[in-house]
């Protein structure tokens, strides 16, 4: 389905509910559990996915991506497991890019035996990877671009096509990239996923997820979700839609930060490597700018071996050593000690990520002060 209207007008406009009691610039919050009973199949409750602001909000962000229809869960993980469950039933295949995020890495590996759903794992980030993986019994392909924390990029295209062909689904994990940079259902995607917590949120301060797709799929995610019982607290959706009014703002300033200091760190001698499908060295920099409007405001780089990457964290003074990513605050972590800690050594090199990677997440911050915190952070941490 093609966007109607411009993204700006949508971010602010989209979905929003009219107060027509008194006349407030924004929406109301209903917070009530409990509506009067109507002649409808399905009445108004908030574990039905269906009350006024869960409504609104989820027109606002289907809007931004293009979709036919949306539900809001009360984490990013609530969206991709209830997304994953819904779609498969025991005895059936998914195909899963491998560098996969690690919560959802570690929700197929307990959880799927358990219903037995199979899954094996792309052994690259090539269509054909995909392809060879497919089996008869395969339903689905499951994807992550950019990747999380090398930064890799999967041709949208060609995995909706070989999907298409097959007769199978395809979902994406587009949290990396927001649905500013990155529309998915334009490229053939059937179901979009969002952990909110991040870009959707960008302050640090709210924990939700959505999914997103056509009418048919968002009616069998809401037929298992409805049971899984996974969703938001209004209150929580009325602040992430004064959130989402604010993220191409926050995401072209994310997107600018994130390149210049790419362009700073890859020409400095204490950096070993840059990840940022924005450089022009990334190898899929032509792949990138024509599925992206945007780069993204993530980036990863290697330490040389002379700088203790742990040292280099701590001495940050603006940038924050944290866990998470997206926030208007810059962050930063590694992905060996930290988001990736569960793997081991094995995967974690197969995944390309050494010990002395830093994951940076840019902020809305002033560009030169996080390359003067870097550059100082550095000074400190070589040995
Ligand atoms: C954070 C994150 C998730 C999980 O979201 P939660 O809100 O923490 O449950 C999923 N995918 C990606 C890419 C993430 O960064």
């Amino acid at each position: 389905m093609a966007k109607k209207g411009d993204f700006r007008t949508l971010c602010v406009h989209a979905g929003e509910l009219k107060d027509t009691q008194y006349g407030g610039a924004i929406s109301p919050l209903y917070a009530s559990t409990s509506y009067t009973f109507t002649d409808v199949k399905v009445g108004q409750y908030p574990r039905y996915f269906n009350t006024p602001n869960q409504r609104g909000l989820c027109k606002k962000i289907a809007a931004l991506e293009g979709a036919e229809a949306g539900m809001i869960f009360g984490s990013g993980m609530a969206a991709i497991s209830t997304a994953l469950l819904s779609h498969l039933k025991s005895g059936d295949h998914v195909v899963f890019q491998n560098d996969l995020y690690g919560g959802t890495r570690n929700f197929i590996k307990h959880e799927f035996s358990k219903y037995g759903i199979e899954y094996s794992f792309a052994k690259g980030s090539l269509a054909k990877n995909f392809s060879v993986e497919i089996k008869n019994n395969t339903k689905g392909i499951y994807i992550e671009t950019p990747s999380n924390p090398t930064l890799k990029i999967i041709d949208l295209k060609a995995i909706s096509s070989i999907a298409k062909k097959t007769g199978i689904w395809t979902m994406i994990d587009n949290t990396f990239a927001s649905p500013v940079n990155q529309n998915p259902i334009s490229f053939g995607i059937d179901i979009v996923l969002h952990s909110a917590t991040k870009y959707l949120g960008g302050h640090s301060d709210i924990c939700a997820g959505v999914v997103l797709g056509s009418k048919k799929a968002i009616n069998i995610v809401f037929a298992s979700a409805k049971n899984l019982g996974g969703t938001l607290s209004d209150y929580t959706v009325w602040l992430l839609e004064r959130s989402v009014k604010t993220l191409f703002i926050r995401v072209q300033a994310q997107n600018n930060n994130a390149q210049q200091i790419a362009e700073f760190l890859d020409k400095e001698d204490w950096v070993d490597h840059v990840f940022y499908p924005g450089l022009r060295t990334h190898p899929n920099h032509e792949l990138a700018k024509a599925q992206m409007n945007g780069f993204g405001g993530m980036l990863s780089f290697n330490l040389k071996s002379f700088i203790n990457s742990k040292k280099f964290l701590l001495s940050l003074m603006l940038i924050k050593p944290t866990m998470s990513l997206a926030g208007v605050e810059s962050t930063a972590l590694s992905p060996h000690l930290t988001s990736h800690a569960l793997l081991n050594e094995n995967e974690r090199s197969a995944q390309g990520i050494s010990p002395q990677m830093i994951r940076f997440s840019s902020g809305i911050e002033a560009v030169d002060d996080l390359k003067s915190d870097l550059f100082q952070a550095y000074k400190k941490a070589k040995q």
